[in-house]
């Protein structure tokens, strides 16, 4: 992840966009990015949508829009000063702590906690 954030950080720096990269510019351009994602995916059916990395066309473009929502968030966390890894694995354990196993297993249900 590090090397990763280091490569979008000297992508940014190399081509003076750094100016851009405000954390509302940077949040907007990866709610766009994931709104690129989901056009990908909107009309397919479910069944479709699971074995969409199979399809020679859908594939690769779903697997380039992951890659760009990934950069903007990223950078985004760079930006912001937030190990993406650390907040992630944090979160997972506040989900842990809602959704136990005993609670959650092989349920969709909201528990209705805020995290
Ligand atoms: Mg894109």
């Amino acid at each position: 992840m590090a090397e990763l954030t280091e490569k979008v950080r000297a992508f940014a720096r190399e081509r003076d966009w750094e100016q851009f990269h405000t954390p509302k510019n940077l949040a907007m351009a990866l709610a766009g990015e994931v709104g690129e994602l989901l056009a990908e995916l909107q009309w397919l059916t479910p069944e479709q949508s699971a074995t969409v990395m199979t399809d020679p066309d859908l594939g690769p473009r779903v697997r380039a829009e992951i890659g760009d929502v990934t950069i903007y968030l990223v950078r985004l966390a760079d930006v912001l000063g937030i190990d993406l890894v650390e907040a992630a694995t944090d979160k997972l354990a506040e989900a842990g702590r809602r959704y136990t196993v005993e609670a959650a297993r092989g349920s969709a249900d909201k528990i209705n906690t805020k995290i």
